[in-house]
């Protein structure tokens, strides 16, 4: 079986390739080596496997992480395709060295620590290869974010065997791409990059409002799998346990737990169905689950970057998936004294830059989508029609007034004050505190009008956000760079018109109770725990609603269907079409 779409059939069970996997696939079949940048999600490990199985020879595979090399090496192996892995983990190392030499393997996967040992190298002269896939290839520069040195070493194997070489990674800039090309030496011509848009995952940006409640309000409205990220461990308890008083089943993943507690919390998450994760940002890397319903950050990220990656981690098999940022003041205030206190001099500048855009990013009235990709050099439409500004455009208003006046408050009363005295001397409220200080005698006292009062707090967030207002660690405001231009400089200030109701209820819709998709669900469950595999291994969730929605009652029709290579139809075919069965027995006509 060599021809590609064949194979993609037959073995992966999809009707066609998606986005730019058949120009990668072309080019690995043609022997040329190339470079694929490709968002999360977007089907990277078909862009080797499908080559592994169509050539002749073992594909190896360098990837820097045992969960990963475990979790694809069993989902091959689920497809029909012959895999294996070489980790200190691996108990079948004879057979597996065996099968390799006798040309009994499409994948081998190994750690660039072990691809660059000699040993590997002897091994390798044993066999045919049929293509060198790098897996998370951004570790191989310095640029990257996950700078790995021994990948580094990877390049004299690559040039001894002469098998082409296909290189992937999710995140890497221009510079970092470059370097890529460089140092694993493909030509410049085999780059090859995917559009950055995930469109199932729908932006979210809130101002935290009791964010307990905000948070058990998300996990009651979506009943899969979720991530919490939050911004400290203590945090990542409190919520886990805050969820539990949902029902949900719930865990905690931060470095402070012991390593035990944290693999079985982590293995919990990717077996299961509706487990909700508050973690760190210590969690996630190396974990491939595809049904990952939302992501929500507790707090504001570092950077676009690092929300990007974050929340892309939802979604990954192509259904609906939602991504919920609730931001606070406090977020940038605390960022932005990190800089100035614990960042070396010369990458301060960079860092305000990435804060700056993460602000710009939360407080804006327009597309999220837009922002998102524009940051990552695209040319996005300006409206997705898939983000909250989007699907209910906030009004905005002119707050420049509203603004000056806190600020020449916070000018007048010597920069040393909160947000709430603030307000009470606008306001003219003679508190004790207003009284002692002399504030009663300010030309600021009692100047702001009662509609003006119900936007000082979004107007201290968005100034605090855009770095015209700082605090200290007491919550004392003085100026910063921004507060100049907005004072005396005609600058306006727009902010969107803060939301009155809540989080989270248009999704009842989106996710309509199906009483077909549960009883397959359920019976999925079964079939997982019976082979201790993840229920995704057996079948995504797409590919159970395309069964329940048409109802297959023959093999050749269940085969038709998205997600069912010919492995699974004879693994599962038949117990699948009766659990459909007895969906039909079961409903009342
Ligand atoms: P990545 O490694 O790029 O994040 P994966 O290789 O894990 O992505 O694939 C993401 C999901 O997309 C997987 O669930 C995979 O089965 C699915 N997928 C990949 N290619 C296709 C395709 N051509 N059609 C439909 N689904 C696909
Ligand atoms: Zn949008």
């Amino acid at each position: 079986m060599t021809d590609p779409h064949q194979i993609l059939h037959d073995v992966f069970g999809f009707s066609s390739f998606r986005g730019v996997q058949g120009d990668v696939v072309d080019r690995v079949m043609a022997g040329r080596n190339t470079l694929a940048v490709m968002p999360t999600g977007a089907g990277k490990s078909l862009c080797y496997q499908l080559p592994a199985v169509a050539k002749q020879g073992t594909c190896i595979v360098i990837s820097p992480l045992i969960a990963l090399m475990q979790d694809q090496v069993r989902s091959a192996t689920e497809n029909g395709m012959k895999a294996a892995s070489l980790t200190s983990l691996s108990d079948d190392w004879r057979k597996v060295q065996d099968d390799f030499v006798r040309g009994d393997l499409d994948l081998l996967y190994v750690a660039p620590e072990r691809a660059t040992t000699d040993g590997f190298g002897r091994l390798l002269e044993q066999a045919r290869i049929s293509l060198f896939a790098i897996d998370e290839a951004h570790c191989v520069s310095e640029w990257g974010h996950d700078f790995r040195p021994d990948y580094r070493l990877l390049r004299p194997l690559l040039d001894h065997f002469g098998a082409p070489r296909l290189a992937l990674t999710a995140t890497a800039d221009k510079r970092t791409r470059a370097d890529i090309l460089t140092q694993l030496g493909i030509e410049e011509e085999g780059l090859i990059v995917a559009g950055f848009d995930r469109p199932n995952i729908r932006y979210h940006v809130v101002p935290r409002s009791g964010l307990p409640s905000q948070l058990k309000r998300l996990a009651k409205a979506h009943e899969g799998a979720g991530i919490v990220y939050c911004p400290s461990r203590a945090q990542a308890d409190r919520v886990a346990e805050q969820l539990r008083e949902t029902g949900r089943t719930s865990g905690a993943y931060h470095a402070g737990l012991d390593k035990p507690v944290r693999q079985a919390n982590q293995e919990a998450f990717v077996a299961s169905e509706d487990m909700v994760m508050a973690a760190t940002i210590a969690f996630g890397m190396g974990i491939d689950k595809p049904d990952v319903r939302f992501i929500a950050h507790a707090g504001v990220p570092k950077s676009i970057e690092a929300y990007y990656q974050e929340t892309g981690r939802a979604g990954r098999d192509g259904e609906p998936a939602e991504a919920w940022l609730f931001w606070g003041a406090e977020d940038f205030a605390r960022a932005r004294q990190r800089i100035e206190t614990e960042t070396e001099e010369g990458r301060r500048h960079e860092e305000r830059a990435r804060l700056n855009a993460m602000a710009a990013f939360v407080e804006a009235a327009t597309c999220r989508r837009a922002i998102l990709l524009k940051h990552f050099g695209e040319d996005p439409p300006e409206i997705c029609g898939n983000c909250d500004n989007c699907i209910d455009p906030p009004p905005t208003i002119d707050v420049t007034v509203v603004a000056q006046k806190l600020l020449s408050a916070a000018f007048r009363t010597e920069m040393r004050f909160g947000v709430g005295h603030l307000a009470d001397v606008l306001a003219g409220k003679e508190t004790e505190k207003v009284i002692s200080n002399g504030h009663n005698h300010l030309s600021v006292f009692g100047i702001a009008e009662d509609e003006e009062l119900a936007l000082i707090k979004p107007v201290a967030r968005s100034l605090l956000a855009r770095d015209a207002l700082r605090a200290d660690s007491y919550g004392g405001l003085s100026f910063g760079p921004a507060a100049k231009p907005i004072l005396i400089g005609g600058e306006k200030l727009v902010i969107a018109v803060p939301p009155k109701r809540k989080a989270a209820k248009r999704t009842a819709a989106d996710y309509p109770h199906d009483p077909g998709f549960e009883a397959l669900r359920a019976w999925r469950r079964d079939i997982a725990t019976e082979q201790g595999v993840p229920p995704y291994v057996v079948f995504h969730d797409s590919t159970l609603r395309a069964v329940a929605a048409t109802r297959p009652t023959t093999l050749a029709m269940l085969s038709q269907i998205e997600g069912v290579g010919d492995k699974k139809l004879e693994k599962y075919g038949s117990s699948l079409l009766k659990a459909v069965e007895d969906i039909d027995a079961n409903t009342p006509a």
